[in-house]
This record gives structure tokens, C-alpha cells and sequence, in this order.
């Protein structure tokens, strides 16, 4: 690993570029969502500075903490919030985050359209897919995501534009990012958010908008 984390930022953008070359994929189609969770704003602001705007955060609350003021510092900011949604927090995250991309039940759908007309304000949203079906992990199963995203648009008057996905963890991720861009084109929604520090390498060929990479650029979380 490189020395600090500007240099590792610019070593993932470069592999980046260079796995959405190797996938004959237009130049600039994969976006990266630089992933600061657990990072303090001392470590985030290098990265700000280094130009790098899309950020992901998985908790409300830490978010809140820390991203007003760095918003204040830096324009253009895009923060995605990657982590489970509570219903209770759902309209600090509607007031804070530019895109929600784990949409995963009927009960945070109708929460976050009622909050969005209550505010006026229009995050981005994806539905996230419990890719492995795996009883720990958030999100809606395969079979019931195509229908769950047509029920956000037609129930609840979400524009869907995204899913997003975590693989199990010790297994080829491969099949499993196939299988998302199989459901995204059977539900009819444009963009992928699939891929992380250990594999985002590999979510590229299989159509990945944007990779979410935080320890490969911030370091180990503590
Ligand atoms: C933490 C996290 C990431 C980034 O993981 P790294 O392995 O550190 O790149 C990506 N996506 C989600 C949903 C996360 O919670």
C-alpha cells in the first residue's frame, strides 16, 4: 500500500480506469464512491482536496457529525448513504445524503417518499438486493427485487435508478454481480452500485456504475 491515502486514491482511480478499459467500457462510466466511514474529517479533508467529491457513509448519525462542516469547506459533494436505514432516521437521511442506496423494505419506501414531499428534497435512490440471500445482511431477496422496485415506483412514487449489492464474503463474487445486473435489467433500472476494496476489479466487467472502496484508500478501520 501506498503512503497515504491521496496516493491510494489515485492508484484505485487508476485501476479503475484501467479495468473499465479492459471491459471495453466507455471511459468515465464507473464511478467511485470514496467509502470514509469510521474516518474523521482530519482524515476525509486530503481526499476532498485531492478532488475526489462521491462519498459513502453507512450511519446517520456519523454522517450528520461530520459532513456539514466539510460541506461548508468543499462544493460539489455527493454522499451516498450505503449502510441500513432506520425508519426513525429517515428524515435526517432524506435532508442529508444526495443518494440512499439501501431501499430494502415496503416500510422504509413509504418512510422515505413521505419525507421527501414533506422536505422537497429528491436523494437518488437504489434498492439494495440481499445478493446471497444471507440472513444477516440487509436487503431484498432476488426473486422479490424486480417486483419490490416496481412497487417503490408504482405504490410509492420513487424513481428507482440504482441497485446496489454485497457479496458473501470468502466467495467468487462474480456470479453474484451477474446476477445483479440480471435483475437490473429485468426490473429496468440504469445503474449498479456493486463492488468494493477487494473486488471492485471485478464488478467492472459485469457493469458496476460505481465501486464503493473505502479501506483501499483510507486504510484499515480500527
Ligand atoms: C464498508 C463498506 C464498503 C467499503 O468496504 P471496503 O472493503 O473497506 O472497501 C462498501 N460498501 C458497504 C455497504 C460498506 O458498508
Amino acid at each position: 500500500m501506498s503512503a497515504t491515502a491521496v496516493d491510494r486514491l489515485q492508484e484505485i482511480r487508476d485501476r479503475i480506469r484501467t479495468a473499465t478499459s479492459e471491459a471495453g467500457r466507455p471511459a468515465g462510466s464507473v464511478e467511485l464512491v470514496a467509502v470514509s466511514k469510521t474516518f474523521d474529517a482530519d482524515a476525509i479533508r486530503p481526499v476532498l482536496e485531492a478532488g475526489q467529491r462521491i462519498f459513502g457513509e453507512n450511519r446517520v448519525q456519523e454522517a450528520t457529525g461530520k459532513w456539514p462542516a466539510l460541506r461548508e469547506a468543499f462544493d460539489g459533494v455527493e454522499l451516498h448513504l450505503i449502510g441500513p436505514l432506520q425508519s426513525n432516521k429517515t428524515a435526517e437521511a432524506v435532508a442529508l445524503f444526495d443518494v440512499i442506496e439501501t431501499v430494502d423494505r415496503e416500510k422504509i419506501a413509504e418512510a422515505i417518499a413521505r419525507e421527501m414531499a414533506r422536505q422537497g428534497r429528491t436523494p437518488r435512490l437504489y434498492v439494495q438486493v440481499d445478493i446471497g440471500e444471507e440472513a444477516q445482511k440487509a436487503g431484498v431477496p432476488p426473486r422479490e427485487a424486480a417486483a419490490f422496485v416496481r412497487r417503490c415506483r408504482e405504490e410509492h412514487g420513487l424513481a428507482i435508478e440504482g441497485l446496489m449489492c454485497i457479496p458473501p464474503v470468502a466467495e467468487h463474487p462474480g456470479p453474484y454481480f451477474a446476477l445483479l445486473q440480471k435483475i437490473a435489467a429485468e426490473a429496468g433500472v440504469e445503474r449498479l452500485s456493486m463492488g468494493m476494496s477487494g473486488d471492485f476489479e471485478r464488478a467492472i466487467p459485469f457493469g458496476a456504475t460505481s465501486v464503493r472502496v473505502g479501506s483501499a484508500i483510507f486504510g484499515a478501520r480500527g
